[in-house]
């Protein structure tokens, strides 16, 4: 099998482990994802969690959050790393959000790594999340760590791994590719610990075949 095609039956691997994979980030609407994602970057899902829930409360929309008191805001999210920075750039970004595109999110990386506080990265999620666009492929710490693995890339940098996956990962896959290999890089493809013994990859694995810390049961 050449890279190709091996990349190929990763993508369809995946997709039948991880048929619709969302983001375990907790939202009701395009506002509340986006701020959670600008939240997530160097900080777990689960710990972004934990502050939301108050600061939609206290913030429910773009309006509210652009004037907010930043003190505040930094005051309801300081369990997430960076807070401080993070406050600022979510003040700011509504305050983009509104004056720039009107109250609405842009539905296209170009236009959203404008806003304050979204890289591309989180440009992507966005887009996948919520409107099932993707123009590319998220590349997040367990996406970086799985491709790796999987010799599907030997790049360490986001962007340069995003364009290598892009190469091979064919585009109807990219939107899949990206939450399944999260959640698989969340659960089974652990950092310390991969779970190769019980991995679907793991017959496609150069990692799995080299015997990478397989973990039985
Ligand atoms: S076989 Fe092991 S190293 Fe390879 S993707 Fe699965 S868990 Fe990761």
């Amino acid at each position: 099998m050449n890279l190709d095609e091996r990349a190929l039956e990763i993508a369809k691997i995946l997709k039948k482990e991880y048929p619709d994979p969302k983001t375990e980030l907790v939202h009701k609407n395009e506002y509340e994802l986006a701020v959670a994602v600008m939240l997530s970057a160097q900080t777990t899902d689960k710990k972004v969690n934990q502050v939301t829930t108050a600061l939609f409360k206290k913030y429910p929309s773009w309006e509210e959050l652009s004037s907010a008191d930043i003190s505040e805001v930094q005051s309801l999210i300081r369990e997430v790393n960076f807070h401080k920075g993070k406050a600022d750039r979510l003040i700011k970004a509504a305050r983009i959000v509104l004056e720039e595109f009107g109250g609405e999110l842009p539905r296209d990386i170009e236009n959203l790594i404008k806003i304050p506080g979204v890289a591309r990265k989180s440009a992507n999620v966005i887009t996948q999340e919520l409107w099932e666009i993707a123009e590319g492929i998220v590349v997040d710490t367990h996406v970086t760590r799985v491709s790796n693995r999987l010799g599907l890339t030997k790049e360490k940098d986001a962007k340069k791994i995003e364009k290598d996956l892009m190469k091979i990962i064919p585009k109807s896959f990219w939107r899949n590719f990206s939450g399944s290999t999260v959640l698989h890089g969340r659960y089974i493809c652990t950092a310390r610990k991969p779970k190769c013994g019980e991995c679907v990859l793991n017959e496609v694995c150069p990692s799995a075949e080299l015997g990478l810390s397989p973990v039985q049961g």
